[in-house]
């Protein structure tokens, strides 16, 4: 979206959770009308984030340059192929696009936004009638505006849909992200969620939590479920463990980029398995990753329904 002006009417103070920002000092601040709070604006993004927050230095946002260079892949690095499938992201936001075009004009935030701006904006058919908003932390990401997923700074009620793609397991406290995206959207929005399961340790301190699918449902219980699945099966997860197995063994960085280019050259034909097991129930127990597509309702999903949904290995539930 990239325009401060336009993003203001559903921004909200994130320290007093009451406030309407006002731009101020040349558009270099946001001024909070309650708590008098003040924001910097880095090139027109506004950092957003308490000022009483411990994790995160809005120093380093200041000093922000506009965005990151693209980290490109040269060499030899281009011909080492990816160890995991994404079986759903085509197929769901092209849903999500179709029940949006049921809607005049809607506005859709991404939590977690990184350098997906054009990929997501080409799957949504953003211009007039979709309004995308990109947030994240991550000081390097292609975003209209920096939050913390803990105190999403907007107004409630302010979207028609949410996205968030293997983001929640690198927050410190996922219900809470999960009520502010339950908040921030209209009764009736959309929300598009991936999240690991079966993946080891990435993004090094800041990876805290797993997911099945049933922990998904439970941690989205205020939405009905309008498809769920797998984004990634146990091929990929197995090529992840492969990998992860050898690198238990070695140190030095350098060793540690080749083995990991050897196990991805000579294992990652494994993961194409997942395209068979994509529809099996019993494969579901041990995917990488699952996604949940879900309408916000008033209230939530029981917790009986939510057992009741489960459909991996069918000879272990209690009846
Ligand atoms: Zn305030």
């Amino acid at each position: 979206m990239k325009d401060l002006n336009s993003l203001l009417p559903i921004l909200q103070c994130p320290q007093c959770q009451d406030g309407k920002l006002s731009v101020e000092d040349d558009s270099r601040e946001l001024l909070c009308a309650v708590c008098a709070t003040r924001y910097p604006v880095t090139y027109g993004r506004p950092v957003l984030l308490r000022p009483d927050n411990v994790v995160f230095c809005l120093e380093d946002y200041r000093l922000a340059s506009q965005h990151s260079p693209e980290v490109s892949v040269v060499g030899i690095a281009r011909f080492i192929p990816n160890p995991s499938v994404n079986l759903a992201s085509d197929h769901v936001l092209a849903r999500v696009r179709n029940l949006l075009a049921e809607r005049p004009s809607v506005t859709v935030l991404v939590v977690g936004g990184g350098r997906q701006r054009q990929w997501l904006d080409e799957r949504l058919g953003a211009g007039d009638t979709v309004r995308v908003v990109y947030s994240d932390i991550d000081v390097g990401a292609d975003v209209d505006l920096f939050c913390d997923g803990h105190d999403l700074p907007f107004v409630p009620s302010a979207f028609d849909a949410v996205i968030t793609t293997a983001v929640l397991e690198h927050v410190l406290y996922p219900e809470r992200v999960a009520g502010e995206i339950y908040r921030v959207l209209k009764v009736g929005g959309l929300l598009y969620s991936e999240l690991p399961f079966m993946q080891q340790v990435h993004e090094g301190a800041y990876d805290f939590t797993r997911y099945t699918l049933s922990g998904h449902r439970r941690l989205f219980n205020g939405f009905t479920e309008i498809e769920s699945g797998m984004v990634a099966g146990p091929s990929t997860a197995l090529v992840w463990a492969i990998e992860n197995f050898v690198l238990a063994f070695i140190s030095r960085a350098i060793l540690r980029k080749a083995a990991k280019a050897v196990v991805r050259i000579c294992f990652s034909w494994v993961k194409y398995f997942d395209y068979f097991l994509v529809n099996r129930p019993e494969a579901m127990d041990g995917a990488s990753c699952t996604y949940l597509l879900g309408c916000k309702i008033e209230g939530h999903i029981p917790d009986a329904e939510i057992i009741a949904r489960y459909v991996g290995a069918k000879h272990l539930r209690h009846t």
